[in-house]
Parts: C-alpha cells; sequence; structure tokens
C-alpha cells in the first residue's frame, strides 16, 4: 500500500445519541471523513456505540419482560446489531457525500469480532460505562440489584462492564482487502464483539472493548501511519476543568505517561484515548497519534490544532 493509511476513532458526538441525532450527526461526520478522503488516504474509521447498544440492550430486556418465549439477547449480539445500524448510517450518509462532491468512492462496513483473553485481570474491575444516563438515585438502585454503576465525566450514571484488552481484529485480513480495493472501510464498530476461541469456534463474551483500545490495535496491524481519535474535546487537558486546566498540544510518549501516573485523564473517557494514543506512537519509529474534536480533524492531521502524541 502506497497511500498512508490512517485510522479514525469516532466518538458518541460524531453519531448522536439517538435515531433523530443520528441521521443529523452522520451527515456531519460523513463530511469529516471525506474531507480526509480527498487527501488520498487510506481511511478505516471505527466508531463507539454507548447510547446505540444502550437503546437496543433495554428494547431486548423489555422483549424478555413482556414475553415468556423470547430469551435474553446477550451483549455481543447488541453489539452486532449496533455495528449494523450505526455503519449502514455512517456508510450511506459518507457515499452521499462522495456522490455530492462527485467523487466516485467506495464504503463497506465490517462486522468485526475481537479475540479477548477470558483471563483478563479487566474482569475483576469493570471500567467502561455503556448505555442510558441514569440519575444516582436510578445507579443506586441498580448497585442494590447487583449491577455496577459508576459516573461518567460528569454527565451522570452509567452501567459499567469489564473492558478486556483486545488480542486479535479476527476480520484483518477482509479490512485490508477492502483497502487494497480502495475502500474507505468502517469496522470494529463499538470496539468489536468480544470472542474467545474454543476448539475452533467463536463464543460471544458479556464485556466491551474500548472502542480506543481496539483502534490503536487495528491501527498497528493495518502498519498505519496515524491513530486519529477524534471527541468531544479539542485538546486532552491536564487539570481538566479545574482553574489551572492547561490544554496539550504537542507532547512526547513519556511526558504523556507521566501525565497518566499523575492522574490528569478520567477512566472511561480520556485515559484508554490517552493510553491508545502512546501505545500507538511508541510501537514503531514515525507512528503519530492525535485527540481531537470530531470539526477539526483536516486541522489536526495538518498539525493545527488537537493533542500530538509522538516519540
Ligand atoms: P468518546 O465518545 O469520544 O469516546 P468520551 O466521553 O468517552 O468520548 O471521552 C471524551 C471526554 O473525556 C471529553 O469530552 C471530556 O469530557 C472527558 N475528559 C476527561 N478527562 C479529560 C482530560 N484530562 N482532558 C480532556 N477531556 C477529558
Ligand atoms: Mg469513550
Amino acid at each position: 500500500m502506497d497511500k498512508r493509511t490512517i485510522v479514525v476513532a469516532l466518538g458518541g458526538n460524531a453519531l448522536g445519541n439517538d435515531i433523530d441525532e443520528q441521521k443529523v450527526a452522520v451527515a456531519k461526520t460523513a463530511g469529516v471523513i471525506v474531507d480526509l478522503a480527498q487527501q488520498d488516504l487510506n481511511i478505516v474509521i471505527t466508531h463507539g456505540n454507548g447510547p446505540q447498544v444502550g437503546m437496543i440492550q433495554t428494547a431486548m430486556d423489555n422483549v424478555v419482560v413482556r414475553y415468556k418465549n423470547y430469551k435474553q439477547v446477550p451483549l455481543p449480539g447488541s453489539i452486532a446489531m449496533s455495528q449494523g445500524y450505526i455503519g449502514i448510517d455512517l456508510q450511506n450518509a459518507i457515499k452521499y457525500e462522495l456522490l455530492r462532491r462527485g467523487i466516485d468512492g467506495k464504503v463497506s462496513t465490517i462486522l468485526s469480532q475481537i479475540e479477548i483473553d477470558k483471563n483478563d485481570p479487566a474482569f475483576q474491575h469493570p471500567t467502561k460505562p455503556i448505555g442510558r444516563f441514569m440519575t444516582k438515585e436510578e445507579a443506586e438502585i441498580n448497585e442494590a440489584h447487583g449491577i455496577p454503576c459508576m459516573e461518567d465525566a460528569g454527565r451522570g450514571y452509567r452501567i459499567v462492564v469489564p473492558s478486556p484488552m483486545p488480542k486479535r481484529v479476527r476480520e484483518l485480513e477482509t479490512v485490508k482487502t477492502l483497502l487494497r480495493a480502495g475502500h474507505i472501510v468502517i469496522a470494529c464498530g463499538g470496539g468489536g464483539m468480544p470472542v474467545v476461541e474454543e476448539d475452533g469456534q467463536l463464543h460471544g463474551v458479556n464485556a466491551v472493548v474500548d472502542k480506543d483500545n481496539v483502534s490503536c490495535l487495528l491501527a498497528q496491524k493495518l502498519d498505519a501511519d496515524q491513530l486519529i481519535i477524534l471527541t468531544a474535546v479539542e485538546h486532552a487537558a491536564l487539570n481538566f476543568r479545574k482553574e489551572n486546566q492547561v490544554w496539550l498540544k504537542d507532547i512526547t510518549v513519556e511526558e504523556a505517561k507521566r501525565y497518566v501516573a499523575e492522574g490528569h485523564f478520567a477512566p472511561g473517557s480520556m485515559l484508554p484515548k490517552v493510553e491508545a494514543s502512546i501505545r500507538f506512537a511508541e510501537s514503531k519509529p514515525g507512528r503519530r497519534s492525535l485527540i481531537t474534536l470530531l470539526d477539526k480533524a483536516t486541522d489536526g492531521l495538518a498539525g493545527k490544532t488537537g493533542t500530538h502524541i509522538h516519540i
């Protein structure tokens, strides 16, 4: 592959919180992606699925409560549904934007499974907030029923599940094949369906792989040049939301590691982005990571804004 390859991880703000918001959000996101596509890059898009998988799982819960003959859909099944439902909206929006700009582009969505280690220590410490936001009172009721909850970056309470590290993207060769054929590829949505392999069979696991971590793994395996994490803030910050807040612009892996150790980044939101960025940047000379606002992707790639992390 001669073209530079970038892996673009889309956060919740790229997709919206419900069906109506998603239609509007993906149209805007498609503009951002096609701006990048016009720079002659191989592009792989990953995305979160928090609100969408929460909606699907809630719907499935209600079906089980109301109708005797329905069985509960396990979380990996709901993740698969969310990959399809988000992927098709995103794929169509990007195709439409390409068409609108007179570009003959191809876009594909790949249902993706991620192998994890069933002995991952994450199963002892759930860290990943999923689903709808709740009040403290609602969270306490869940906790009383043995469903762990946590406060999420000042935005309310959510259910929290284990977030094991991704070990292998099962559909890696498919992604590579489509890139070589000139497709923009949407893969590993919602972090991918977590699976373990036993006797040649893949079994779903009740967990959520962080989309920033899986994006880092995918970027390494594709030998990408840049990992770009697009989110709701233009920069990662030290002393976030405090009086002495400092936006980070260009930092080394060493500096980033120190800031992680000092506890500047919230677990479950900014911490996995910075950790994934560090891991990608240090995995091979020349690799760089960028964390920035969705709207600033092009400026970020040009080095004009965002938090850049490199060796
Ligand atoms: P996404 O859906 O894009 O993954 P998250 O909400 O998981 O977004 O993570 C991004 C959020 O992390 C930001 O919007 C911000 O509120 C929060 N955050 C926590 N710590 C920091 C920090 N140190 N610097 C910047 N943002 C932070
Ligand atoms: Mg997140």
